[in-house]
């Protein structure tokens, strides 16, 4: 059976356990490198990307992460996770992971709108808008022709992407009831076996 992890040290990790338990997966959260031996995928989830960086450090469990997403586990990761994922963040902090060929932009909307909401396109899961809810929430300024845009804002700004068996959202699936997304991350498993 088919095991996701969901990378625990800090943030919203409970609400993707939950989401992924409502469609029947087996869970683990993971706090120890040692635990990445036993997840098919991981799901890096939103909250302080500095914090959870430092956390990643201090228990050393950042190389054996990228060893993983390099091998080819598939790897999410939302809002903060996506900052963790990238391999340039534009004022420097934190270190990221260097994993997908994104640059971005942390707490991109400013202070005025710390948290909204949106309708987005997101082809490759159906016609149906997604309602994205973005929270202090990075965004994409760059990408290289490695990585393909899977969604971006009304005024064209990239949110969601996808660069092999990695993908990255600006925003907080986990917190609405439309799961699309995580069946969407799922496939990656699958295509992968
Ligand atoms: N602003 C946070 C950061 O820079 C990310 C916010 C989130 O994950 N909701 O790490």
């Amino acid at each position: 059976m088919v095991s996701v992890g969901v990378l625990a040290l800090q943030g919203d990790f409970a609400e993707h356990v939950s989401v992924m338990q409502q469609l029947g997966v087996n869970t683990l959260e993971v706090r120890h490198a040692k635990e990445f031996d036993q997840i098919d995928a991981l799901i890096i989830p939103g909250g302080e990307s500095t914090t959870m960086a430092r956390l990643l450090d201090l228990d050393e469990m950042r190389e054996s992460l990228v060893r993983y997403a390099k091998e080819g586990m598939p790897v999410w990761g939302t809002c903060a996770g996506m900052i963790m994922l990238s391999t340039w963040v534009s004022d420097g902090r934190p270190e990221p992971l260097g994993l997908m060929d994104i640059k971005v932009s942390r707490n991109a909307f400013g202070r005025q709108v710390d948290s909204f909401e949106a309708a987005l396109d997101i082809p490759v899961i159906g016609e149906e808008k997604f309602h994205a809810v973005f929270i202090r929430a990075p965004i994409v300024d760059h990408v290289e022709k490695t990585v393909t845009v899977l969604g971006r804002l009304d005024d064209s700004t990239i949110v969601a992407v996808k660069q092999n068996s990695l993908l990255a959202t600006s925003f907080h699936p986990e917190l609405t009831k439309d799961y699309r997304l995580h069946k969407y991350f799922l496939e990656f498993i699958h295509k992968r076996k």
